[in-house]
């Protein structure tokens, strides 16, 4: 069979445990059998972040500025026992961090769905989206611990660093305590808010946003009236000649409506709301395995990964020699929508074609009832049976399809 060709690289960046022991199986069977892949390849595994003193992360998001689409596999975002376990020089930051730090983007998530895979919510019947800020907030925070009797401080200065404000946080009388200083700029949520509205038009789905500006008056409150603000100068027409809105209101009453109803929105999230919904959401729908994710910067930069992590669990299992039964079809997703994203820049339909096809084959394998653990206690279809498969079987059975 000939290959497809490529014209500019991917960049390619490899991860962590089970996801880059997956990684490695779709390259191979699903991807190079058909495509002359062409990648700019960064190895983010923890061990190499470690050597290079993280400068590889670096290095992978601005290749991802220059070259346009990167393809992401999961990683480690060390904490103190990972320090212990890798033996690592320091505790080195969440690549994603850095990565959506660099490229200002918006995380947009939504799920992957299959006949025969009902959603804990029986009320979903269409996807949920989520437009997740990718900057900002305590992903980019300062924190510091306090000890008794000391004082924390926000202080603002000019731009000679001269002092302007200063405002008590807290002073440590009682005991000691600790403190976190984080920041947003109004330019990117400005590019936030806008890359939201474009999305939700795109996939035909209104706006829904959430924030806590009742508590947080000048920090939320801001990413309230920057949306309102765009939404009603650039947006409003549009949205009414589609038949969409958008709307604003707390979190919390967010999460109760969301809940309630029958899916088809683009659920707006600050950086740590959409962190933490993303899973909920992505479970809801049957499996964090199935929850496909893609960062888009405002000057269209794309960099797609699966939405869960490097399934720590599974992974120890592998080590082990014992028999795995991990999802990858959001790895998978990744790779087919940089392939997609790929083609489409370069003018080569024939790889847009391929990346369709890949999806629609694993989304099928599914369907036809092979599917991996977690899938198969969810799956109901009428005449069809359950065939639990582990990880590699799984791979093969989509590339019999394809
Ligand atoms: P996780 O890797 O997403 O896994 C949590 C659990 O969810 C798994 O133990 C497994 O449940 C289930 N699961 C997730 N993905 C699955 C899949 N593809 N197939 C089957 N089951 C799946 O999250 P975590 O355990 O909290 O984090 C592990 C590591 O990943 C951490 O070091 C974290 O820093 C990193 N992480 C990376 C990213 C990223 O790079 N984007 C995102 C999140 C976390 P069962 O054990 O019940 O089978
Ligand atoms: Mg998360």
């Amino acid at each position: 069979m000939k290959k497809i060709k490529m014209i500019t690289p991917l960049v390619e960046m490899d991860g962590d445990e089970m996801t880059r022991v997956l990684w490695r199986d779709i390259k191979k069977i699903l991807i190079e059998p058909y495509v002359e892949l062409k990648s700019e390849y960064y190895d983010l595994g923890l061990t190499h972040r470690d050597e290079t003193c993280d400068e590889v992360t670096i290095k992978a998001a601005e290749a991802t500025k220059r070259l346009g689409v990167a393809v992401k596999c999961a990683t480690i975002t060390p904490n103190a026992q990972r320090v212990e376990e890798y033996k690592l020089k320091e505790m080195w930051k969440s690549p994603n961090g850095t990565i959506r730090r660099i490229l200002d983007g918006t995380v947009f998530r939504a799920p992957i769905l299959a006949k025969g895979i009902t959603p804990y919510v029986p009320g979903w019947t269409k996807p949920i989206a989520i437009a997740r800020h990718a900057y900002g907030d305590i992903y980019n925070s300062v924190e510091d611990k306090a000890e008794e009797g000391q004082s924390a401080y926000l202080v603002i200065c000019d731009k000679d660093g001269k002092e302007v404000r200063r405002k008590l946080v807290h002073e440590f009388k009682a005991g000691p305590g600790i403190v976190q200083a984080v920041h947003n700029t109004d330019k990117s949520i400005e590019a936030f808010a806008r890359s939201c509205f474009i999305f939700a038009l795109s996939e035909k789905l209104s706006v829904w946003f959430g924030a806590k500006d009742t508590i947080s008056k000048t920090y939320d409150h801001r990413f309230k009236d920057i949306f309102a603000d765009i939404y009603e100068r650039e947006f409003r027409a549009d949205f009414e000649s589609a038949g969409l809105y958008y709307m604003y209101t707390l979190i919390d009453d967010v999460v109760a409506r969301v809940m309630r109803s029958e899916g088809g929105i683009l659920w707006v999230c600050k950086n740590y709301d959409g962190d933490v919904m993303s899973d909920m959401v992505a479970t809801a729908y049957g499996s964090l395995g199935m929850m496909s994710s893609v960062l888009v910067s405002p000057d269209d930069k794309y960099e797609y990964e699966a939405a869960h992590g490097t399934v720590t669990r599974h992974y120890y299992k592998h080590l082990k020699g014992e028999e795995t039964s991990t999802n990858s079809v959001a790895t998978i997703f990744a790779w087919t929508g940089a392939l997609n994203k790929r083609g489409e820049l370069d003018g080569i339909p024939e790889l847009c074609s391929f990346a369709k096809k890949l999806e629609r084959a694993t989304v099928e394998t599914i369907e036809s009832g092979f599917m991996t653990g977690d899938l198969a206690p969810l799956f109901k279809r009428e005449g069809v049976a359950v065939n639990k498969l582990n990880s590699k079987e799984f791979l093969n059975k989509i590339a019999e399809k394809l």
